[in-house]
């Protein structure tokens, strides 16, 4: 021992001070998690103890400097040994403890102080005498590695420092952290602020680090950006933002809101300036663990970089699908769904909360408004506050009365965007095909303006001012598959029939019968197959739908097989051709009248045994008697067919008849002198509009099944045919008379709506239900519909002159939709609010009033709109002003004090959306914070665009910044004139990419997008 050592001993206080102050430090110092205590060779302590105890200054028991070379493997490393015992080896003391003994005594020259940290492990609290030790490198330079001590309870953030420090790594660098364990699985080390014990960070483990390219990527990630060549990578010199975004397969919903959020100046400066990074919440539960802002920030910063022409969001969109599944496909979606999403999960991501507490909302019980609100926006912040917050929420006041006790209650909510609705038309544009009775005449295709909220009738009037048909000559149908779909009634809703169907009116004959004398025949074409169709059991044949359906009334009397076959011939006379008498196909006139009269029917026969008899052959002429009341009374459904029970009334109900009831004008169409009277028998509520029938066609209506006269039989097409209808009444000997027996282009049989044959009816051979709407199919063989049926013909149509008229767009102020926005509702029945006074759901008034709005604010334009009837896209046109839309004038509260910024706001960004409601394209209007100029955004493709584009029917939603926030651009605008232009696109021309284009395959397509 040296003399220095002693002196500087003498120097402390006595030995039973020193005895007393270091035991009581041992005794009443407890573990405290982040403490330091220090380690201490045992021999030596042992040696100072003694030393105290004798109380002799002099004693040989001095200790001399604390000593801890027993402790190390070597005295270069200073590495402590391996498995040492506590109490054996080593003791523990507190810093204070330690601080004076060092003070005392010194330490032996060069020996480092054991300062280890108390840490909180699960289940225990213990000093950590043996730290982790691990490797550090650069991802650039994985050979060069530096071994560090951590404690468990250090930070990764101090890791990182230790490493920039390490490796030199300048000031200001993004870096991110990975971990990489012996199986060299590695994995990112997010959360700088997570210790080293929570990280899961272990002796012998690696961590790497990474700082961000200038282009905005990691080296550590595949390329996220569409190169064009290594010397893209390192000429292009943007304008920073002025970026595209590639499309991933239906990914143009999720680029137009990325572009509009980029364009908003006061997030984008959040990231590019990294105050994200120190907001990254990855406790929050309501959060994405900061995933999503963090993939959302390597967008910002690659758009951002000045770099690249186009940026692959791939990492982004897999993060998005990953936390909200809706996104995870490849459907479209809707840019506004995603951007309500993308704001909610960026603020919880960078929630300044840690921990929300719950709060209680007050109703405001008749405080004054400022008060309520400014409570309402203080426990907001309480629990959520954020660059999101910041930016885009506003406050407005939900004032709700009870119907039923008038409790009025008002709250006041914050919003991150306005839904604003659209004012609906009340009117509709409706496509339709009119078939006129003159069966020479084509369908036409008319497009009709109908109230939104009207009937079938309302149809029928619309069409009739084009036609000049009254509307209660029309019956209206649903055509689908060469069927009947549905048949409307007059008094049915048009919110039943949807935009895509395919709706035929028919115009209907007059006839002299009473409406309930009359049917409403659906009359459907079949082709039968060669083969006979076992499966169904009777011996039917196979049939197959073609052509058009056609409805037609006709007196119920005249439902007779020889009837309606000359009906219908006549009426299919445009594309049904009659044999010409060179044609051998007639009958060999046997004696079978007495089995006709035995086959006689007064309507369709079910042709059951007929069939069974000559399956192959067309069916033979059963001539009729057109006398059918015999039959038809002995079926008790006839003489009162039940309208409950029918689809449709014999004939449709005409909805008003007061409509209709245009008595004086009784005249119908010229050359059915029969008519005349029949008119007048009439119920004056149906009959015609004289003028109308006129100048529509110089042909008499096929289907009138009254005496043909000479005039008709004059204009029938084909000479030798039979005359049109016989009279039902007729004799039949007369008749057999003026008929050349010949065989049938087609046979005629009872079926179903759905087009199929139903056995098992018409019993006693009368197949034409009167109880429920009659459908017949005539039936054809292959060869006969070859040869008499003209395909080509029966498919054409004409286009109305209504139709060549473009279509009006209705064109509203924004103005008026944030008015509607702030009226007065009704609340739905699914949406009930309940009632605090009379103790359940009411269906309240609701109206909502603007109070604070924020920097930057979304208006959702509603231009989807779906209610229980119908779903449908708006395309109105919405005119907002690119500047100085004024909020003053919405805001309720009235009294701004003069720090207050004024309400008036400026265009920043808009995302449009074109198409219909299942498919359609999203685009973005945005202008750059840099240097003013407005772009279009076209997925990959960005072009100039100037400010008189912008307001189109597309404008979908809208982004407005506050006047007062808005900063001057830092640079000129770019030249954009008309040489210019064209350099914009090869701009972004070149950013066409065969190498990633090859790897996108078809997702990298830009034209419209399906499902
Ligand atoms: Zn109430």
């Amino acid at each position: 021992m040296t003399a220095n050592s002693r002196c500087s001993a003498a120097e402390s206080p006595g030995l039973e001070t020193q005895r007393r102050e270091i035991e009581s430090l041992l005794r009443e110092c407890e573990l405290r998690a982040g403490e330091s205590w220090y380690v201490v060779d045992r021999r030596w302590f042992d040696q100072w103890k003694e030393f105290v105890e004798t109380g002799d200054q002099n004693s040989t028991s001095f200790p001399g400097q604390i000593d801890n070379a027993e402790l190390f493997e070597d005295l270069d490393s200073y590495h402590l040994k391996d498995r040492l015992v506590e109490d054996e080896d080593f003791v523990l003391v507190p810093a204070e403890a330690w601080h004076k003994l060092l003070s005392w005594y010194g330490m032996v020259d060069d020996q480092p102080p054991l300062e280890r940290k108390v840490v909180d492990l699960p289940s225990t609290l213990k000093v950590e005498v043996y730290p982790i030790e691990i490797f550090l490198c650069l991802h650039s330079n994985m050979e060069n590695a530096v071994t560090t001590k951590f404690s468990r309870t250090d930070s990764i953030h101090l890791i990182q420092r230790a490493m920039c420090q390490a490796f030199s790594v300048p000031p200001g660098s993004e870096c991110r952290l990975w971990m990489k364990s012996s199986d060299s699985s590695c994995e990112r080390l997010r959360n700088v602020h997570m210790s080293v014990l929570d990280a899961c960070l272990s002796s012998g483990m690696t961590v790497i680090m990474e700082t961000r390219n200038a282009d905005g990527t990691w080296p550590s990630s595949r390329p996220q950006i569409m190169r064009n060549s290594v010397e893209e990578q390192d000429s292009y010199r943007g304008q920073p933002g002025v970026c595209g975004l590639t499309n991933l397969g239906n990914t143009c919903f999720m680029n137009s809101a990325l572009q509009c959020l980029s364009n908003t100046p006061p997030l984008t400066e959040y990231f590019l300036q990294n105050s994200y990074v120190d907001e990254l919440n990855f406790t929050n539960p309501l959060g994405m663990k900061g995933e999503i802002a963090e993939a959302y920030a390597d967008v910002i910063k690659q758009m951002w970089s000045g770099r690249h022409y186009s940026v692959v969001p791939r990492v982004f969109k897999t993060k998005v699908g990953h936390f909200a599944s809706q996104f995870l496909g490849y459907q479209q979606h809707d840019s506004q769904e995603l951007l309500s999403f993308l704001l909610d999960g960026l603020h919880e991501d960078l929630n300044r909360v840690k921990n929300k507490e719950y709060i209680e909302l007050r109703d405001a019980d008749g405080r004054q408004d400022q008060e309520v609100a400014e409570e309402a926006w203080r426990n907001h912040l309480r629990r959520n506050d954020s660059v999101i917050v910041d930016t885009f929420h506003g406050l407005f006041k939900s004032t709700l009365v009870c119907p039923e006790c008038h409790k009025v209650s008002v709250t006041f909510d914050p919003f991150c965007y306005l839904s604003v609705p659209l004012p609906v038309s009340k009117e509709r544009v409706m496509e339709v095909f009119f078939v006129s009775l003159d069966p020479y005449a084509k369908p036409v295709q008319h497009r009709v303006v109908v109230p939104k909220a009207g009937k079938v009738s309302d149809l029928c009037s619309a069409l009739s001012e084009m036609t000049s048909v009254p509307p209660t000559q029309m019956v209206v149908a649903d055509v689908f598959n060469h069927r009947f779909y549905k048949i409307y009634n007059m008094g049915e809703s048009l919110s039943a029939i949807l935009d895509r169907d395919d709706i035929f009116v028919y115009e209907l004959s007059v006839l002299e019968e009473q409406p309930e004398e009359q049917v409403l025949l659906a009359l459907y074409l079949r082709e039968r197959s060669h083969y006979r169709d076992y499966g169904s059991g009777g011996g039917s044949y196979g049939t197959s739908l073609f052509g058009h359906p056609l409805l037609l009334n006709v007196p119920r009397s005249s439902c007779s097989q020889e009837a309606l076959y000359n009906l219908f011939l006549q009426r299919l006379a445009r594309y049904v051709r009659l044999p010409d008498p060179s044609e051998e196909l007639e009958e060999e006139e046997e004696d079978d009248e007495e089995e006709l009269y035995k086959t006689q029917t007064n309507g369709i026969s079910d042709d059951d045994e007929q069939e069974e008899v000559e399956p192959a052959g067309p069916s033979q002429t059963d001539y009729s008697c057109g006398d059918a009341t015999p039959n038809r009374k002995s079926d008790g459904n006839t003489t009162e067919p039940q309208a409950e029970e029918n689809h449709i009334q014999p004939l449709p109900d005409h909805g008003d008849p007061g409509e209709n009831s245009n008595g004086s004008q009784s005249q119908t169409e010229p050359g059915c002198s029969g008519d005349t009277n029949s008119a007048d028998d009439m119920d004056p509520g149906e009959q015609s509009s004289g003028p109308a029938g006129a100048d529509r066609s110089s042909k008499p209506p096929a289907e009138q099944p009254h005496e043909p006269t000479e005039e008709e039989n004059e204009e029938d097409k084909q000479e030798e045919a039979c005359s049109p209808s016989p009279p039902a009444n007729e004799h039949p000997a007369k008749r057999r008379a003026c008929h050349v027996r010949r065989k049938r282009l087609f046979s005629i049989q009872a079926v179903n709506s759905n087009g199929t044959t139903e056995r098992g009816m018409g019993e006693g051979g009368s197949a034409v239900s009167f109880s429920s709407q009659p459908y017949v199919a005539i039936d054809w063989e292959p060869d006969m519909k070859k040869r008499f049926y003209n395909e080509n013909e029966a498919e054409k149509y004409v286009k109305h002159a209504s139709m060549e008229v473009p279509q009006q767009h209705m064109t509203v102020q924004l103005q008026q939709c944030i008015e509607l926005f702030t009226t007065v509702e009704t609340l739905e029945e699914e949406n009930p609010w309940y009632c605090p006074v009379c103790k359940k759901h009411q269906l309240a008034t609701k109206k909502l009033d603007l109070w604070s709005l924020p920097e930057v604010l979304i208006i959702h334009l509603k231009r989807f709109s779906y209610t229980k009837f119908t779903r449908e896209k708006l395309d109105s046109i919405v005119e907002f002003p690119l500047r100085d839309l004024d909020f003053s004038g919405f805001l309720l509260r009235k009294t701004l004090s003069s720090e207050e910024p004024p309400s008036r706001y400026d265009l920043i960004a808009v995302s449009n959306h074109y198409g219909g409601l299942r498919d359609g394209h999203y685009t973005t209007y945005a202008k750059n914070k840099d240097n003013g100029q407005w772009y279009y955004f076209d997925d990959s493709k960005v072009t100039y665009a100037t400010e008189d584009q912008i307001v189109t029917n597309a404008a979908y939603v809208l982004f407005y910044q506050r006047q007062d926030k808005i900063r001057k651009p830092t640079l000129p605008a770019p030249n954009t004139g008309p040489t210019s232009s064209s350099q914009t696109s090869s701009d972004t021309a070149s950013c066409k990419d065969d190498e990633d284009a090859a790897e996108l395959g078809a997702a990298s397509s830009i034209t419209m997008e399906t499902e």
